[in-house]
């Protein structure tokens, strides 16, 4: 080893105790320490703060930490206070303090005892600290949880566009180092845009997460009793249980009280004040389990939560992987279960339907994925590393067995003749009718609005009736993800046929469709397991459905659909 390299290392297991570095973190610190800007992009539970913490410790001066959250920083904090006798050597700054206790912190970055100092962007707007932090000598600046500075983010903070203003300011030949977990190259490389740090040595790592168990069940109406099954057999351990409504969040929470389980709701509708306790309560162990909205989350460095439940399933891929990074991000086991109901999906549709059009476009392209996520007969972990642009080969790759499809192989149907008929159906009956309807001409089932049109549907009426109304309503889902039909938006979900529909009517091609939870009809002789022959073919098919699918809304769109 170099004398760096023994150096790094001696000082990992000083400051830190730990004897090895975790994926790209010494490169990266590497680079800081080489004064380079540097850009990171690791999964949450990636260690990225260790990336910026370590050479913080090692150089001269102090390094600024700009981070969105000021629970995010206490914790960070009082970690670092903890490994030395001065608590001077790392501070917080922001809008509590008082007087005498930023007169203090400003001591210690004079006497050169502080190494870290962290700040909320907002505090770095204020005149009297740009001109304090001028005077002093800064080591770098690091921008935590850097796609805040993104319209294109998950979390968009518009304090962040200042940054590279303000850091000009302090000092114009100081480094930057960006960090993110998020994956998407439009968020990217808006955060190299926005601080001006087009000349960054770039670090990308994996963002496969090997520890996490993926597991889509059906939502059914005891999903409720479900998860609290799931968390008794999960007894003592911390997990998070996130819902889409505030009023869910709370009647669960509820729900799970009673049951005897130890829980707390968050979300943005309690005070400040609750909101932390019970953030805390998680933090400390006195609760067991968190119900949240999205609000709850982003920085929250537990490493040690065992579950991540999702009564309701997010609307994109993106979203869904940030959430369930907050399982087991200490290495340990962590198990991400997600609920899953097609109407859920309806309801996100809905709420999207006063949008403006380009923007309801967006949404739609993304639901698609979660709605291909959440049927797919494929591994889990191979989808979603294909959804941000990672080949992954589930049989040598690592974590690759720990999903329910790869562990419990679903069952997969030739539907080639059902999706001809389907097909044929949507175009004859001149493409008027939502999803639910066509299937009740499929099955023969007569409606008031069906009846109005009857001499149309005549010749077709009943014609699927050899199936159930579940699996002609699955077989719609999934060609909708195959794109051989499309919900028109403007009618809110008409199906309609698309040129890949009517070409397969002419053309039909053998066409696999995955089981679906509600219907099983094991006597049935057309059934193959995905492991089995066609499995994998089936699996290539669905990869090459989105590539194309993603093509075609990038175009349309102006930007590819998983940037959100
Ligand atoms: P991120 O900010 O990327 O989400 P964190 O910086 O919070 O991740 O780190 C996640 C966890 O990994 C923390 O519990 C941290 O202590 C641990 N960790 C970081 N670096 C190492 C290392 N070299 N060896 C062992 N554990 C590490
Ligand atoms: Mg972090």
């Amino acid at each position: 080893m170099s004398t760096v390299q023994t150096d790094l290392h001696a000082a990992l297991k000083k400051y830190f105790g730990f004897s090895k570095f975790k994926g790209l973190q010494e490169a990266v610190i590497k680079s800081i320490l080489s004064k380079h800007n540097t850009f990171v992009i690791m999964p949450t539970g990636g260690g990225k703060s260790l990336c910026y913490q370590l050479p913080a410790l090692m150089q001269e001066g102090t390094a600024i930490i700009v981070s969105p959250l000021i629970a995010l920083m206490k914790n960070q904090v009082d970690a670092i206070r903890g490994i030395s006798n001065d608590e001077g050597i790392a501070h917080v700054l922001n809008s509590s303090l008082n007087k005498t206790e930023v007169k203090k912190v400003k001591q210690d970055i004079v006497d050169g005892v502080t190494k870290l100092l962290y700040v909320a962007p907002e505090s770095l707007t204020k005149e009297e600290h740009v001109d304090f932090l001028r005077s002093v000598k800064i080591s770098f600046m690091a921008i935590d949880e850097a796609h805040c500075i993104s319209e294109w983010g998950h979390d968009f903070r518009p304090e962040y566009r200042n940054l590279r203003h303000i850091i000009k300011r302090i000092g114009d030949d100081i480094p930057i180092i960006g960090l993110t977990a998020t994956a998407t190259p439009k968020v990217q490389e808006d955060i190299l845009k926005n601080l001006g740090m087009n000349d960054a040595t770039t670090f990308k790592a994996s963002f496969n997460r090997p520890n996490l168990y993926y597991e889509v069940r059906p939502k059914t109406k005891q999903v409720d009793a479900d998860i609290i099954r799931f968390i008794k057999q999960n007894d003592g351990k911390s997990g998070i249980v996130y819902c889409l409504s505030r009023k869910r969040v709370e009647e669960l929470a509820q729900t799970l009280q009673v049951n005897g389980i130890n829980a707390v709701p968050y979300h943005a509708g309690l005070d400040a004040k609750t909101r932390a306790k019970h953030q805390d309560m998680f933090l400390m162990e006195d609760v067991d389990v968190v119900v949240a909205t999205i609000a709850f989350g982003m920085g929250i460095d537990k490493p040690d939560v065992r579950f991540v439940i999702h009564h309701d399933i997010p609307k994109s891929i993106e979203s869904y992987y940030q959430e369930t990074g907050r399982a087991g991000r200490d290495g340990g086991e962590g198990h991400c279960l997600a609920f899953y109901a097609y109407k859920d999906i309806e309801k996100l549709e809905k709420f999207m339907s006063g949008k403006p059009v380009a923007e309801q476009e967006i949404g739609h392209a993304l639901l698609q994925e979660v709605v291909a996520y959440a049927e797919t007969s494929m591994s889990r972990r191979k989808f979603i590393l294909h959804y941000f642009g990672e080949e992954f080969d589930n049989e040598t790759g690592e974590g690759g067995d720990l999903d329910d499809n790869v562990r419990h192989p679903k069952k997969q149907y030739e539907a080639k003749e059902d999706l001809v008929l389907l097909l044929e159906i949507v175009s004859k009956t001149n493409e008027k009718y939502k999803s639910k309807d066509l299937v009740n001409v499929i099955i023969g089932k007569e409606n008031a609005l069906i009846k109005s049109h009857k001499t149309n549907e005549q010749p077709f009426f009943g014609k699927g009736k050899y199936k159930e109304n579940t699996y002609w309503m699955a077989l719609v889902r999934q060609v909708l993800v195959a794109g051989y039909l499309k919900k028109d938006i403007e009618t809110y979900g008409v199906i309609k046929l698309t040129k890949a529909g009517a070409d397969f009517i002419n053309n039909p091609q053998s066409f696999m469709m995955t089981e679906d939870h509600v219907f099983d009809e094991s006597n049935d002789d057309s059934i193959i397991t995905a492991s089995k022959s066609g499995g994998a073919s089936a699996d290539e098919k669905l990869m090459a459905m989105l590539k194309d699918l993603r093509k075609k809304n990038a175009k349309k769109l102006g930007v590819p659909p998983f940037v959100i």
